[in-house]
């Protein structure tokens, strides 16, 4: 392993952490097909469409009833599959298979992390791809390590296997049931065996999952597919049919599609999937991010308004945002700030001053905001490091003012539910007012939008907002500050 420069006691990845941005959490895939199908191809376009949701890992898992195949890997879906190992991938029969896109929440960045997690129980082999994070992951694994359970990973998701094949006198569907009912947090997963496709959500239904179905060409039932995001059905030629509900449990076999509500809850989905993480295509909960989007850019102009010349994006994250402020304000969009589309998000910068550099590799301001007030829109404000220099860039090309918009609340919590926002103690909102962060990042006027405002744009189902809050809806860890690293004893 390389160790990391600026400090070799943390594993290679770590610097990443300085970066100001929430990070995403995880994306998962599953095709059942009663008629053999390339499901190796059609899983590759699912979690390529997610990739946006994580860039650390990758893999695929297919099964044509008897062989169970899999492949995965650390680093984008493009490099992690070539035609090789897609073609190990390709059964003749093959009618079930999962995918994963990984970063990671829980368990560090090593290879045998990857997902989709395969072991051998007594209900066969089963694969299990997983998004989020299950708060009492740690004290179950303890316990399980006491009988003298064996581990082969340091994430959570070997933790709901083992749960899984604990109930040997359960069928697959009640055993998986029965482990959804130990285990608390914001999760959404799929779960194969040779003929079967599970999908199941968490209580509070945090983090999305999704159903569709592909039509088929001779009338026969088409495909079922399940998705953390409406956009890799779409990728499948499958057409939305709903969500997977908080609590409920479903499967897909020879005889179709079923449905079990194993643990109803309270409704608190993720309001991050709106304001930054899921895609400006996708509609969650029934919700069109592209639309509660711009709500939450007008709801702040209307919350924080400025006189100013222009309204400009932090690219990608605020666009959809600041066209919304934008338009509520009457203050003119412009495109204010260049974002290099090849910039990756794998470089390391070992130094305060090469992270400084690396904002100027992803970022580089336009002529259009020289000698000009500008409105600057972006979704949020973690340490404040990045806002400090994209302030900068501005003032340097030549803006007169620089009024900060943001279209979350300050965070100031940590999420325990997948998405990794940084420890408290580095949250910038945790320990300074919002004036002392506009001093901090050196804009003229700063605000964020309210809860009460965020609610109101998302318009939808109760939200999570226990990052902004404090108030978390699906239980927090016994030790209330854990890190990702928390398995890895
Ligand atoms: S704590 Fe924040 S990031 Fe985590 S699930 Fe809740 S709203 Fe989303």
């Amino acid at each position: 392993m390389t160790l990391n420069a600026s400090d070799p006691t943390k594993p290679p990845h770590w610097d990443e952490y300085a970066e100001d941005k929430p990070r995403e959490e995880c994306g998962v895939f599953g095709i059942y097909s009663p008629q053999p199908a390339d499901l190796a191809w059609m899983t590759y376009l699912g979690i390529f469409a997610m990739q946006h949701r994580g860039q650390e890992a990758a893999g695929i898992c297919v099964s044509d009833g008897e062989k169970f195949h899999v492949e995965k890997d650390l680093g984008l879906v493009t490099q992690v599959f070539d035609e090789r190992r897609l073609d190990n991938l390709r059964l003749a029969n093959a009618r079930v298979a999962i995918g994963h896109v990984r970063y990671s929440t829980t368990g560090s960045n090593l290879r045998f992390n990857a997902q989709p997690l395969t072991t051998r129980t007594n209900k066969g082999i089963l694969g299990l791809a997983h998004n989020g994070n299950f708060v009492n992951a740690r004290e179950v694994r303890d316990v399980m390590l006491m009988e003298g359970a064996l581990f082969a990973t340091t994430n959570d998701s070997e933790v709901m296997l083992n749960l899984i094949a604990r109930e040997s006198h359960m069928d697959l569907v009640e055993a998986t049931a029965a482990a959804m009912q130990k285990l608390k947090g914001g999760y959404a997963c799929v779960l194969m065996s040779r003929t079967q496709l599970i999908g199941f959500r968490d209580p509070n239904g945090v983090r999305p999952l999704v159903i569709g179905q592909r039509e088929s060409e001779n009338g026969a039932p088409g495909a079922y597919v399940l998705a953390s995001e409406p956009c890799a059905l779409f990728a499948v030629g499958a057409r939305l049919l709903r969500d997977v509900l908080p609590g409920e449990l479903v499967w897909m076999d020879r005889s179709g599609l079923h449905s079990l509500m194993v643990h109803p809850g309270k409704p608190t989905p993720c309001a991050f999937e709106w304001i930054y993480f899921a895609r400006v295509d996708s509609i969650l909960d029934g919700v069109d991010s592209h639309a509660a989007r711009l709500r939450m850019g007008a709801q702040l102009a209307r919350e924080h308004p400025v006189d100013a010349d222009i309204v400009v994006p932090v690219p990608d994250s605020g666009m959809v945002a600041a066209i919304g402020y934008a338009r509520e304000s009457g203050i003119p969009f412009d495109y204010g700030l260049y974002k290099n589309p090849y910039a990756g998000r794998s470089f390391i910068a070992p130094t305060q001053e090469a992270r400084e550099l690396k904002v100027k590799m992803k970022l580089s301001p336009t002529a259009a905001v020289a000698g000009k007030r500008v409105v600057l829109v972006d979704d949020s404000i973690v340490r404040g490091t990045t806002s400090r220099q994209i302030v900068n860039l501005l003032r340097e090309a030549g803006a007169t003012e620089v009024h900060f918009r943001v279209s979350s609340p300050p965070i100031r919590f940590p999420c325990f539910y997948g998405i990794d926002t940084a420890a408290r103690k580095e949250l910038v909102a945790s320990t300074h007012s919002t004036e002392q962060i506009r001093e901090l990042i050196g804009a003229d006027t700063l605000s964020f939008i309210s809860e009460r405002g965020l609610r109101e744009a998302v318009a939808g189902p109760g939200l999570c907002l226990a990052c902004f809050n404090g108030e978390y809806p699906a239980g927090t860890p016994l030790l209330n500050d854990v890190d990702k690293l928390a398995l890895e004893v």
